[in-house]
């Protein structure tokens, strides 16, 4: 049943988060799967449909995209090697209506550390967690 606790945090936390946003209604989540993670996706999105089910209306109609996310990030231009923790740091403030609260997946900021290149790939990851939320104020 883990991920049933999972899918019940994750909403848990994203109801959570769109209180910090003033958001009256959260139209989408995206959650990031981890590939060591090992969670059965197929129960874990049931889970959230019948958690989604028994929420007060901020979660009615919401859409959730599942995406898998790998830990470790690789630069193709200089095969320098860097990972989330590192990133973390590095990433700033989101803009418009979008709320990056767990900032390490956020790839979309994503420079190498080493050369600034936006070109690199992902090797290794773990972890479940919301990368966007998006919500009507
Ligand atoms: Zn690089």
């Amino acid at each position: 049943m883990h991920e049933w606790a999972l899918a019940e945090s994750i909403l848990t936390a994203a109801v959570e988060e769109s209180d910090k946003g003033k958001l009256k209604r959260i139209t989408e989540i995206k959650i990031g799967l981890g590939e060591l993670q090992q969670i059965e996706q197929d129960i874990f999105e049931f889970a959230l449909d019948e958690i989604i089910k028994f929420q007060a209306d901020k979660l009615k109609d919401v859409k959730i995209k599942l995406e898998t996310i790998k830990s470790t990030l690789k630069c193709k231009n200089c095969n320098h090697t860097w990972s989330f923790s590192d990133m973390k740091k590095k990433i700033s403030e989101d803009e418009g209506e979008a709320i990056h609260f767990i900032p390490e997946v956020a790839f979309v900021h994503t420079r190498c550390p080493k050369c600034g290149s936006p070109d690199f790939e992902i090797t290794t990851g773990r972890g479940v967690s919301i990368t966007q939320i998006k919500g009507e104020k």
